[in-house]
């Protein structure tokens, strides 16, 4: 057996077709001011040719309009998504949407599916997540309090969210309550979907953000605070089972956190690359930048980190294959924390390379280095990961009295096993 680490040649040109699409027509949209409904006039021809390619909506199974092509090929995919954030919305799965369609996917009925998923694949709806409270932490989803009661053929949804990202211009938003407060914490909360226009959905205001300072109301990747007052839905919009939410959670946020991972590599990439050219560019003290030692262990360093961690990323995304997200937890949590650091590390590097350049807005760096920092809090904190994995790992470990390495009592265990080797050596120990 091998370890391989090329790409099929048949999806190495899928990459190259989408690399260039992504450089050449989706980057230059960034430098535009554009609202919401204009970005997408400017791309729905570029959502054709990705459609005519076979790569729209890649994420989901082929019976679901995707492509079904395995998380090793989605990461390799999402690395070259992430360089733009307007990239995944070209490609069809942009976050919250994708994974919201894959909840729907993964537990809806197929009246839910033929009402919400296949509008929401085809990009003619919106969809929000709404999970997280001011009042509780968000970390903790066992703390929820939003309720949803049963009252005849319909439930009534109380509760206070905050951070529904893209929850202002969502059509439908998919709300996490509890439902019986008395099961055990897992069992206690259900997923609703809750279509933004129904009475006493009270959408607050978009909270103002590092990535979005200004708060402007309604636009793309802003998140959203709201609050929903005796809101009800009929009965046929709970998704899966009562109770069944916290799995539900878990199952949407799995395939995601790879795919994140590889966005975040993207950016990093992108970021190195600023770092590298100005490093070359500049001239200050008789020499390039690059010919300054810090400058070169910041290249050689980022280089390293970057390297490592795409090829974490791609290994959990491997392993995803194999087993499943359930058997490749522990991987799935490393790539979280380890990523979210490696962006924020090489844009910094970057931004401090480019000088004041670097932290004006004449450069996209440190709109990247606002919008980076909330890669350590999104779909959990890093610490929350770190926790994942530590148990995971320990699990392995048995406590001992003597450390197991302890030298005395190893050299102790091998005079005596190799006693009469050295008996008829005479070596004395
Ligand atoms: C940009 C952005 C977009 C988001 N989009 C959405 C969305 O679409 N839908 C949605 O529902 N939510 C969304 N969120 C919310 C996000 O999921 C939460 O912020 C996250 O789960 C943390 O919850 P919290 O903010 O309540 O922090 P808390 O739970 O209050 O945690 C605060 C801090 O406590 C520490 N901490 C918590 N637990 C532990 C532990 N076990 N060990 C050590 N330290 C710990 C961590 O440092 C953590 O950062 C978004 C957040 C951001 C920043």
């Amino acid at each position: 057996m091998t370890w391989d680490f090329s790409t099929d040649p048949d999806f190495a040109a899928d990459l190259a077709w989408t690399d260039r699409l992504v450089r050449e027509r989706i980057e230059p949209l960034e430098t535009l001011d554009l609202g919401h409904d204009q970005l997408l006039t400017v791309i729905a021809p570029l959502q054709e040719e990705v459609r005519a390619r076979g790569l729209w909506a890649a994420h989901l199974t082929p019976e679901l309009g995707g492509q079904g092509m395995g998380q090793v090929r989605l990461a390799l995919l999402h690395e070259v998504l992430g360089r733009t954030l307007y990239a995944p919305l070209v490609f069809g799965n942009n976050a919250p949407d994708s994974g919201n369609a894959e909840l729907i996917a993964v537990a809806a009925t197929p009246e839910q599916r033929e009402r919400w998923l296949e509008p929401l694949l085809a990009g003619t709806i919106r969809s929000g997540f709404s999970m997280t409270e001011p009042g509780a932490a968000g970390s903790d989803p066992t703390l929820l309090t939003t309720r949803a009661v049963r009252d005849g053929g319909e439930w009534v949804i109380d509760g206070h969210k905050w951070f529904t990202s893209n929850g202002s211009i969502a059509d439908i938003l998919i709300v996490m309550a509890v439902t019986d407060p008395d099961a055990g914490p897992h069992r206690r909360t259900s997923m609703f979907v809750v279509p933004r226009g129904t009475p006493g959905v009270d959408v607050v205001r978009d909270v103002p953000t590092m990535d979005h300072p200004d708060g402007t109301f309604g636009r793309y990747g802003n998140h959203a605070e709201i609050v929903y007052r005796g809101v009800r839905v009929p009965a046929d919009h709970l998704i899966g089972e009562v109770g069944g939410g916290f799995a539900l959670a878990q199952k949407r946020l799995g395939p995601g956190r790879i795919q994140h991972a590889m966005r975040w590599i993207g950016q990093a990439n992108r970021a190195f690359d600023m770092l590298c050219e100005r490093a070359v560019s500049r001239v200050a003290h008789g020499s390039v930048l690059a010919e300054k030692q810090s400058v070169q262990n910041w290249v050689a360093d980022s280089y390293a980190e970057l390297t490592q961690v795409r090829l974490l990323t791609l290994y959990a995304a491997w392993k995803m294959d194999q087993v499943g997200a359930a058997g490749a937890r522990t991987e799935i949590a490393m790539v979280k924390y380890a990523g979210a650091k490696v962006l924020h590390d090489i844009i910094d590097r970057a931004i401090q390379v480019h000088g004041a350049l670097g932290f004006s807005t004449d450069m996209p760096l440190e709109f990247m280095y606002r919008k980076a920092r909330q890669a350590r809090l999104v779909d959990g904190p890093d610490e929350v990961h770190k926790v994942t994995v530590a148990r995971r790992v320990l699990r392995g470990y048995e406590p001992r009295a003597v450390p197991t390495e302890h030298v005395p009592t190893r050299r102790a265990a091998a005079r005596r096993q190799f006693a009469e080797a050295l008996d008829a050596l005479a070596v004395s120990l």
